[in-house]
């Protein structure tokens, strides 16, 4: 189909400066967990984006000097001439498909420790450096600064010859630049106090950067345009009198807001678009072109927000994550496929836990290198089997898309009469109705495909299975809470778990609505019980949420929800129990002890909800795993994130028929 014409508008070319981009699709930079440690994982994945139709394609931040080490979070590095070459890896592969490639030079100031370098950290005054590590930072003296600007225009002229078009001057969320710029900058000499002196850092490195590289790069800043505050009232008045004094000095303004869990705040949170309102002022003063992200996935949106002239380029992190290929289907007409984010940040604990990115919707982000997947291409089938799947959540439905693109003939049987499982379910809880996208994509996908048919409403037992008479059969029947409180702090079922009063976030998510007082025992440290908290206490119980860690839902720092989640629950007056583990249900209590102490008390309790681990729903696979050529995928395999689900899936469609390496199933860099 062709494009509707009234997108043509975001396939125009947009100037920056001495470069061009062919299109208004850029890819802001963002980190993926592989950095100097992975450089070819990294340029695969870049090539991919650019391969997909982002005109521009940026790598993410990238020191420039040992004394901004992010261990161990994997940073790009522009330290010294050794670090060209592989960002000429990246940039060569970028422009071979006709994008500009830019990079993100970055120091930390306070915001990094330099655990791997052991340099000291840098900052306007002396401050509490990295993140609760117990160092500070040298107030930077007039040579320390004359070093930091040697140190960046030294990186931006590797940079330029490592063939990047854009460079950044990266002057948002906490790292030096905005330490310089904050309100909280009170030095005596000409670099603080004043609004006019804490922004001439800022200014001297645009000018100096501009100076030696300007001929042939452009130069962005990235730039917070809010200092915080309310989510959808945020203070822009400082930002705006200091981007009126530097206005036209840079190429580009790449802007943001402050508060990093706002501006990459997960779907729960923040709704596509959630940065319109703090930034939509910035075009009002520059003359120069204007970028910003906001989880765009509707290329109504994105039109709209060009024409009311909010922004020239349609930046994204995530979008491109999800689907890295987003622009060429809209550009093809096809704007229908595109495999929309669902903001759950999954991507994000990559960068987090220092491991190569991974992505709920998109299971090839990450593997373009070492395991050579693409993630529109999939190779055809390497024989004539016939499939069965039995289970249509995240893994099944995952696994018969894929299988049907390459060419078998695949049949799906759902127990249930809505395909998605888990998501489905999910979906429908507060916060979580954009994840219902990991089910529709899949689904839509399956219509386009004559070789998949599926079957609602139909519980497969061990005899249909074989009277099926499938070549393979695929068990994705996932995974149930489990009811006895087993976890990670209780090894043994907790006293007095069978009695009717306990339930599981299975029930809920059912329907079955229970009577208060609620206690919910979350040792699972995800979402959910956070979610089923909040769900109870909306329909008016009285809820207490009881979990060993220290706070609520302790994994999403991962996903840089936490604080939000643990802000949501006290509001509520949900009453939160900390460092406490249920140890014993009787008739209409609990008995709360302290991890810490041992110290117990009782609490009335007319409800409990088990949220602590999962059990595989495997009987079908046990019951035939001897007999036929049968293997569980998902959550039947081994509970997990959706992402992992999806993954699962995914990973047996791509690798059936197929020599998949022995040992080490990828490459290694
Ligand atoms: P995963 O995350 O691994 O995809 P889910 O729990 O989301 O797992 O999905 C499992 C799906 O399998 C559910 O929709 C469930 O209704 C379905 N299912 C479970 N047992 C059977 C069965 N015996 N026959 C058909 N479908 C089943
Ligand atoms: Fe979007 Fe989640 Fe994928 Fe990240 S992991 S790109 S938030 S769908």
């Amino acid at each position: 189909m062709p494009r509707d014409p009234r997108f043509d508008v975001l396939f125009e070319p947009v100037r920056i400066g001495p470069v061009t981009a062919p299109n208004r699709f850029y890819q802001v930079p963002h980190c993926t967990g592989m950095g100097y440690r992975r450089p070819r994982s990294l340029a695969a994945l870049r090539e991919m984006k650019a391969e997909g139709g982002w005109g521009t394609v940026c790598t993410e931040y990238t020191s420039i000097h040992p004394s901004s080490d992010d261990e161990p979070y994997p940073t790009a590095s522009l330290w010294d001439d050794q670090d060209i070459d592989w960002h000429a890896l990246m940039v060569d592969k970028v422009h071979a498909h006709g994008a500009l490639a830019g990079v993100e030079l970055w120091h930390g100031g306070a915001a990094s420790a330099n655990l791997y370098s052991r340099e000291t950290p840098l900052g306007p005054a002396s401050l509490p450096a990295g993140v609760n590590d117990p160092v500070q930072t040298r107030a930077m003296d007039k040579a320390d600064i004359r070093e930091l600007k040697r140190w960046h225009v030294e990186a931006a002229k590797r940079a330029q010859r490592a063939g990047f078009d854009i460079v950044y001057v990266y002057a948002a969320h906490h790292y030096l630049i905005r330490q310089f710029l904050s309100p909280a900058n009170q030095r005596s000499d000409e670099y603080g106090g004043s609004l006019e002196n804490r922004s001439r850092l800022l200014r001297e490195l645009i000018v100096e950067t501009k100076e030696a590289i300007g001929d042939t790069c452009a130069v962005a800043v990235r730039f917070s345009a809010s200092t915080g505050g309310e989510d959808d009232d945020q203070d822009t008045t400082e930002p705006r009198e200091m981007l009126e004094l530097l206005s036209d000095l840079p190429d580009l303004w790449d802007v943001t807001v402050h508060d990093y869990s706002y501006e990459m705040g997960t779907s729960r949170f923040v709704e596509e678009a959630g940065l319109e309102a703090a930034t939509s002022w910035v075009k009002g003063v520059t003359d120069k072109p204007v970028v910003s992200v906001g989880r765009f996935t509707s290329p109504e949106t994105m039109l709209r927000l060009v024409r009311q002239g909010v922004i020239d380029l349609i930046g994204a992190a995530r979008p491109s994550i999800a689907d890295p290929f987003l622009p060429s289907k809209i550009a093809e007409g096809r704007d229908d496929e595109i495999r929309e984010c669902i903001g759950c940040n999954i991507c994000y604990i990559g960068d987090q836990t220092g491991t190569p990115i991974r992505c709920t919707q998109n299971p090839t982000i990450g593997e373009e290198w070492r395991k050579g997947w693409h993630p529109e291409d999939i190779p055809v089938k390497g024989s004539d089997a016939k499939v069965l799947i039995v289970g249509g959540g995240p893994a099944g439905l995952e696994a018969a898309v894929s299988l049907g693109k390459r060419g078998y003939e695949v049949t799906l049987a759902e127990a249930r009469r809505e395909l998605g499982g888990r998501v489905t379910l999910e979906s429908a809880l507060p916060g979580l109705a954009e994840w219902a996208r990991v089910r529709d994509w899949r689904l839509n996908q399956i219509g386009k495909l004559p070789n998949v048919e599926f079957y609602r409403e139909s519980v497969v037992d061990e005899e249909q299975i074989l009277e099926f008479a499938a070549d393979r059969v695929v068990i994705a029947t996932g995974a149930k809470w489990r009811r006895d409180g087993m976890g990670r702090w209780h090894e043994a079922p907790i006293p007095g778990w069978d009695t009717p009063s306990v339930i599981t976030p299975d029930d809920i998510m059912e329907g079955v609505m229970p009577t208060g007082p609620v206690v919910v025992f979350d040792d699972d440290h995800y979402y959910m019980g956070g979610v089923i908290a909040e769900v109870l206490r909306r329909a008016g119980l009285d809820v207490t949420l009881a979990t060993p860690a220290n706070e609520v839902s302790t994994w999403t720092q991962l996903t840089e929800e936490q604080y939000r989640i643990q802000a949501k629950i006290l509001g509520l007056g949900i009453v939160l129990e900390t460092g406490t583990a249920v140890t014993s249900v009787g008739e209409g209590s609990v008995t709360l002890e302290s991890i810490h102490t041992g110290q117990t008390k009782e609490v009335e309790a007319a409800t409990v909800v088990m949220t602590t681990s999962r059990l595989p729903q495997d009987a079908l696979y046990h019951a035939l795993a001897d007999r036929i050529a049968i293997q569980r995928i998902g959550d039947c395999d081994a509970p997990g994130t959706i992402a992992t689900a999806v993954y699962s899936g995914h990973r047996y469609a791509r690798e059936m028929d197929t020599e998949v390496p022995i040992g080490v199933p990828f490459r290694r860099e």
